[in-house]
Formats: C-alpha cells, sequence, structure tokens
C-alpha cells in the first residue's frame, strides 16, 4: 500500500506519514457503515439531535487545537482555520435544530382525488453514503456533508484528500467520540484510484464529490455506471462584476477578500472580475494596489493575509497559467511570480489584464491568488463574459441601479448571486453549482434531501 503524507506547505517538511488501510481494513469500516445505519434509525430524532450538539461542543473546545493542524496541514492564515472551524460546530447545531422539521413529509389535504383515505410523503435515509472530499475545507467540507447525512440517518464514509490525512483522521473520529454508533461515519485513507471499488460495492447507496472536474468525471461515471445517486460540487471561475453606480470602494475591498480568502484556493473564490468600462481604470488602479498591499508569509502569524499554496503540484499549476498568459501578451499589473520566501509554496498575488481567448486563463480556474481582470463596454458585454465560462458556481454583482440587479439576477448562469457582496457558503442557504460545476445541493432543506428517499405513501 502506498504511504499517505501530511506535508507543511510553508515548510515543505513531512508533518507524519501513515500506511493507506488494508482492504481488510476498507471491508470492516464498510461493513460497520452498513451495521449503523438501523442503528442510527432506532437513536431517532430528538437522540441524533444531542449526539450532533455533542459533536459540535467537542469540536469547538478543540478549536485551538484543530486550527493550528488545518493551519500546518494545508496552510490557511490561523484566524481563518479558527472562522472554519467555528463555522462547522455552528452548522452542525443548525442540522440538529432543523433536520427534523426538513425532512417532514407532506399529508395530502383531500386523498380521495387519488382514491385514498390517507395519503403522504416521508424522507427516508438512503443507507451508506461515501464522502469524496477536497483540502481546501479539511473540516468544513466534510462537515457540511456529515451533519446533514447524519442527522437524515444516513452513515457516511470520507475518503479524503491524500495531503490532509491528520484532519481526516481527526473528522473521522468526530462523530463516535461525541457518542454516535460506531461505523456511523469513519474515514478510509485510501488513495483516489480504490474509490471506484467503494462505489461500487454493494452496501454504498450513493456518492457525494467535492473536487475537480477530473475527478468529477470519473466518480459521476462510476455512479452512472451503477446507477447510484451523486452530488457532485466540482470547480468555479466565478465572476465578479462591478457597474458604474456600484460603490467603488466597498467594491474594491470585497474583490480582494473574494480573491484571497484561503489563499486563492476556494471553489467559490472570485476568479474573473468583469468591471464596466466607465470605472474600469480606477478600480484596476485600486484593485492593483490593495494586492500588493498583501502580506505573504507564515500563516501561523496572524499578521498574514495569505499564505502558500497548499501544494508544489499546486503553485506549478498557478506558475504556469501566468506564464502562459504573460508569453500570450497579457498585462501583469502586480505579481505574477513566485514570492521571494526561500521555504515553501508561496506565490504572490497577482492582477492580469489584456486577456485574450487564447489564453488557457481565460477559460480555466486559477487556483490561488491570481485575478483576472475584463474590461466591459455595457451590462451585457459584462454578464456575456460572466456567462462565456464553462462553470458556474457562484458570482457576485455589484451594482446600485434596481433594474440592472434584477436583471443580473434572472441572467448570470450560475448556482448563486451575490449582489453588493461575496459568494459564501450558509448552513441556512443551498449551496452548488450547473454546468461544469456540478449538479446537486448541500447545505440547507435542499442539501439534506438530496440523501433521502422521497417516498409516497398510499392508504386505501
Ligand atoms: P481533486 O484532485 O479532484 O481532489 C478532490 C478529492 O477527489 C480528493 O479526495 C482526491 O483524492 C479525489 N480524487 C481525485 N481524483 C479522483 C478520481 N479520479 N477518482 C476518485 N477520486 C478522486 O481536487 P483538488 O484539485 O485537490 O481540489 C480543488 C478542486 O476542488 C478545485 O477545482 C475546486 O474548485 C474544487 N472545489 C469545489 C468545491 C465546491 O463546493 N464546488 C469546494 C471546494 C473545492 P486524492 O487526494 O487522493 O487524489
Amino acid at each position: 500500500m502506498a504511504a499517505i503524507r501530511s506535508i507543511n506547505p510553508s515548510t515543505g517538511l513531512e508533518r507524519a506519514v501513515y500506511e493507506e488501510d488494508s482492504d481488510a481494513v476498507v471491508e470492516q469500516r464498510l461493513a460497520a457503515a452498513a451495521a449503523a445505519v438501523p442503528a442510527l434509525a432506532a437513536l431517532g430524532w430528538d437522540r441524533r439531535a444531542e449526539l450532533m450538539r455533542a459533536a459540535a461542543d467537542l469540536l469547538e473546545s478543540e478549536i485551538d487545537d484543530v486550527a493550528d493542524l488545518i493551519t500546518a496541514e494545508m496552510g490557511k492564515p490561523i484566524a481563518q482555520s479558527r472562522a472554519e472551524v467555528a463555522k462547522s460546530a455552528s452548522s452542525m447545531r443548525y442540522y440538529a435544530d432543523n433536520a427534523r422539521e426538513f425532512l417532514t413529509g407532506r399529508e395530502l389535504d383531500d386523498p380521495s382525488v387519488v382514491g385514498a383515505s390517507a395519503a403522504r410523503t416521508r424522507f427516508d435515509p438512503l443507507g451508506v453514503v461515501l464522502a469524496v472530499m477536497p483540502w481546501n475545507y479539511p473540516i468544513w467540507q466534510v462537515v457540511r456533508f456529515a451533519a446533514p447525512a447524519l442527522m437524515a440517518g444516513n452513515a457516511g464514509i470520507l475518503k479524503h484528500a491524500s495531503n490532509v490525512p491528520q484532519s481526516a483522521v481527526y473528522i473521522g473520529e468526530l462523530f463516535t467520540r461525541a457518542g454516535f454508533p460506531e461505523g456511523a461515519f469513519a474515514t478510509l485513507l485510501i488513495g483516489s484510484r480504490r474509490v471506484e471499488a467503494v462505489i461500487r460495492d454493494p452496501r454504498v447507496a450513493a456518492v457525494t464529490l467535492t473536487g475537480s472536474e477530473g475527478a468529477g468525471r470519473s466518480i459521476g461515471a462510476t455512479a452512472g455506471d451503477v446507477l447510484k445517486k451523486a452530488v457532485l460540487e466540482l470547480g468555479g471561475s466565478d465572476p465578479f462584476i462591478v457597474m458604474p453606480s456600484a460603490d467603488l470602494e466597498a467594491a474594491v475591498e470585497t474583490a480582494v477578500k473574494a480573491r484571497t480568502t484561503n489563499n486563492g484556493q476556494a471553489c467559490i473564490n472570485a476568479k474573473r472580475f468583469i468591471v464596466h468600462d466607465d470605472v474600469y481604470d480606477e478600480f484596476a488602479r485600486r484593485f492593483a494596489q490593495a494586492m500588493d498591499a498583501l502580506v505573504v508569509g507564515d500563516p501561523a502569524d496572524p499578521t498574514v493575509d495569505v499564505g502558500p499554496l497548499a501544494t508544489e503540484s499546486g503553485r506549478s499549476d498557478i506558475e504556469e497559467l501566468v506564464e502562459d498568459a504573460r508569453a500570450k501578451g497579457a498585462a501583469i499589473l502586480v505579481g505574477g511570480r513566485r514570492s521571494d520566501i526561500p521555504v515553501g509554496w508561496f506565490y504572490e498575488p497577482t492582477v492580469i489584464a489584456d486577456l485574450t481567448r487564447d489564453m488557457r486563463l481565460y477559460s480555466e480556474e486559477a487556483f490561488g491568488p491570481v485575478a483576472s481582470l475584463y474590461r466591459a463596454a455595457s451590462f451585457d458585454e459584462a454578464v456575456a463574459i460572466a456567462n462565456e465560462s464553462e462553470f458556474g458556481l457562484g458570482s457576485a454583482f455589484w451594482s446600485n441601479d434596481p433594474e440592472e440587479i434584477a436583471r443580473a439576477e434572472r441572467e448570470i448562469e450560475a448556482g448563486a448571486v451575490f449582489v453588493n457582496g461575496m459568494t459564501i457558503s450558509y448552513a441556512q442557504l443551498p449551496f452548488g453549482g450547473i454546468k461544469r460545476s456540478g449538479y446537486g445541493r448541500e447545505l440547507s432543506k435542499e442539501g439534506i434531501r438530496e440523501f433521502c428517499n422521497l417516498k409516497t405513501v398510499w392508504v386505501a
């Protein structure tokens, strides 16, 4: 079996090495998960909610250690790691409080129209769900699947990204430590080539992936082949449109945050800044200045804004995208190179303008602190540039014109439109994409229903 390594991206030094789980361990975890499904049902709503609150309390009580772990394992600034843990705990409580209501079926008012004495719907759990998760929010990505899944009565098996094994082990033990039945949620330390066999296992009912398009194609194909439900949360190249009536100062400030949060490695980071001609030059000047002023360095230092990229290959990918654009004539307004920090995988916050369709950055996702600037002569052109992307995850629209706002809501092709703000995930709002950003929804009422059987009951 191959080794799974935790390497600190700020130093390049190895933190821990794990052996991949053997086939016997995988078998044992799958059997335990299948056995946990009736055990979860037997607990009932109230007890599951109590256990979910206990898990939230436990996570919160360990926030210092967990935040340090996230920062050391994937490099996000420490304040953002703490925020990730806090958000995870509060979202667990949200599902503890609301799952029962979200999964309450409806009674038909007049069952005689279907020839019944009673007719209703109910939401039953599907069973064991496999979650294949990315490293960029190593706790939150898992919790946003696990909290609704467990509250619905599903068991979860986690295959986490191979560069965050310590986070994988921690979160894989949290729910049982809080009192959930053995096997109800557990981690498999396996490489991606072993995912297919798990999806095909008859005890696994469904699969959810958050990750790249490539992983989405492969997992979606396997799930399709065995006719199992799949939810795919894939990449994004979110537009951030700025119109002349927008509050420019607020737009610039938010734009910087929207591009560089999580060291620029979030699916919903704004990546393409599409600015109306009337305010383009001023926006570009202020945005470039603010990006240039960001402090790059050790993410454990609370004064640092941007840490390293999570992997060496992630930094190479970003470098190649930028070099391709530079070679084809793009203008690099700031950054455009590795940072001077001698160790670790740091890259300078970068703003690039004058992009053309032959450049990879025009159509590909930039997973790092690299912003692309586009000039638009009108609302129609701005929306056309936004919609030209094959992705359709989040979007931001900045304007104070009510008609423009109404049109943007309708016309932007994305899973979310944030007006005068930046795309953020909230437990209370559904989250997901269209086009090549995937299908299905997480979070809120819609998310918990994805892995349930909406069952119709008809009584003579
Ligand atoms: P990735 O390579 O696709 O990895 C994500 C997960 O999928 C990991 O657990 C990985 O395992 C696994 N995986 C990769 N290839 C696979 C395959 N062929 N079959 C089965 N499993 C496979 O993604 P990444 O590049 O690390 O993460 C960044 C991507 O995720 C970006 O595109 C980002 O936009 C997207 N993302 C989307 C959302 C969303 O909600 N839409 C949220 C966060 C991130 P290994 O690590 O073992 O390869």
